[in-house]
């Protein structure tokens, strides 16, 4: 039988002109631009090695993949559920959140959404009116300015750097302030810079964000990865008094290699956290019911495979850090927490490389990839040029192999 197709359309991929102006004014992630251009040399062949990675390279721990097949099988998986999440998975938030940052919060607190991500979506739509600004310090982690933006709030950028640890100062965000200020990001262990805040300047920063009135969106992703003396230190714990101001975002993904997986939460002040229950309740539903079930044997089940992960995450994290001191024009921190190092590579821009030379982190992360082979994604997209983000969540002699190169680039 022949089909006779009568009004066939054909979409133009170029077009673009009824797109919304909120969606319009957003970019695509630099760091998917060089992992996309990193895949393509590797399907062509090329021994491209990737500083990328924003996720742990292991596989989930096999308690965690058990548990997700046997929910497989319960029906009552296959049906829809509340939109803020499992009741026995919102506990089980509540449990490990006591033990491990010693924040009590009850289950009203806790809403399960689409990772960490989801959450920070949802808080955003939860707090943030158009024209509100929100306090950012940089390095920051891609999304949040995109996000903000899309539910009309405005950014204020402020700076930290290599010498600052990249870590914020009160001064510097008092500076920032204006009465139109609604709430801070802050981040520790951060993406990208691998900085820690200790304890008293966590304390320092919640409290003056009470004293203000200023919320704080709290991004404890990494929590479980801080190394040697770093301590990580919950927010509304260092700081009581902006217990009533707070939203602590937190999730699966880098602590039990579930980025996959799509877990995370936020927990906030029972009226937010309703919000954002009614929110989720409009747009994404509930996170699958096999997910959350896996997120549960996480949280519930035993520790081990974290543990050597995370031992993992520290070797590579020395041998990182040993290599790239060694390679000229380059200023790096110790990474203190989650799985990067932040390097300026300010002293190597201008100056020969190979033969070529670069004018910009940009362009010296084209360079890298185009000359050596290494994928690192440059600091444009994290708001700081002149840096360059390098993960270590890669094997050990990839690590090795990929900075030996650029040191010999260099040399
Ligand atoms: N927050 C930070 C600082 C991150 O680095 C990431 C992921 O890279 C997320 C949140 C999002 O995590 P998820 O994959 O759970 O959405």
């Amino acid at each position: 039988m022949v089909h006779h197709i009568p009004n066939l359309v054909v979409m133009d991929t170029a077009a673009s002109e009824g797109l919304s102006q909120r969606l319009a004014a957003i970019s695509a992630s630099a760091t998917m631009a060089i992992t996309a251009k990193a895949n393509s040399l590797r399907a062509a062949g090329r021994a491209v090695i990737g500083f990328g990675a924003g996720e742990p390279d292991f596989a989930t721990p096999v308690h965690i993949v058990e548990a997700a097949v046997a929910a497989c099988s319960e029906p009552i998986n296959h049906r829809y559920s509340p939109a803020a999440g499992l009741p026995e998975l919102r506990d089980a938030v509540v449990v490990s959140t006591k033990a491990h940052s010693g924040l009590a919060v009850e289950r009203a607190n806790v809403v399960i959404s689409s990772g960490g991500k989801g959450a920070l979506f949802a808080a955003f739509a939860a707090l943030i009116d158009p024209g509100e600004e929100v306090l950012l310090p940089s390095p920051y982690w891609v999304s949040y300015p995109e996000a903000i933006a899309l539910f009309g709030g405005v950014v204020r950028v402020v700076p930290t750097t290599v010498a600052d640890g990249f870590r914020v100062s009160v001064d510097a965000l008092d500076a920032a302030v204006t009465e139109r200020t609604k709430a801070l990001i802050f981040v520790s262990p951060s993406n990208p810079s691998g900085a820690v805040y200790p304890p008293e300047e966590v304390a320092a920063i919640g409290r003056w964000a009470a004293d203000r009135g200023i919320w704080v969106i709290t991004d404890e992703i990494y929590d479980h990865l801080v190394y040697d003396n770093a301590q990580h230190v919950s927010m509304p714990v260092a700081a009581p008094d902006i217990v009533d101001r707070c939203i602590v975002v937190n999730g699966t993904s880098k602590t039990f290699a579930m980025t996959g997986w799509r877990v995370g939460w936020a927990i906030a002040p029972q009226e937010v956290a309703d919000a954002i229950g009614k929110f989720q309740s409009h747009s994404m539903s509930n996170v699958s019911n096999v997910s959350q079930r896996a997120a549960i044997a996480a949280l519930t089940g035993p520790m081990g495979p974290v543990k050597e992960m995370y031992r993992a995450f520290d070797q590579r994290r020395r041998e990182m850090y040993r290599h790239l001191i060694e390679i000229p024009g380059i200023a790096v921190n110790e990474p203190e927490g989650a799985f990067y190092a932040f390097p300026s590579v300010a002293g190597q821009l201008g100056h020969s490389l190979g033969g070529r030379t670069a004018s910009s982190s940009l362009d010296l992360a084209a360079l890298l990839l185009e000359e050596i082979e290494i994928a690192v994604v440059p600091g444009e997209a994290f708001g700081s040029p002149g840096y360059c983000r390098l993960s270590f969540a890669l094997a050990d002699a990839d690590i090795v192999e990929g900075l030996e190169r650029w040191q010999n680039l260099v040399s």
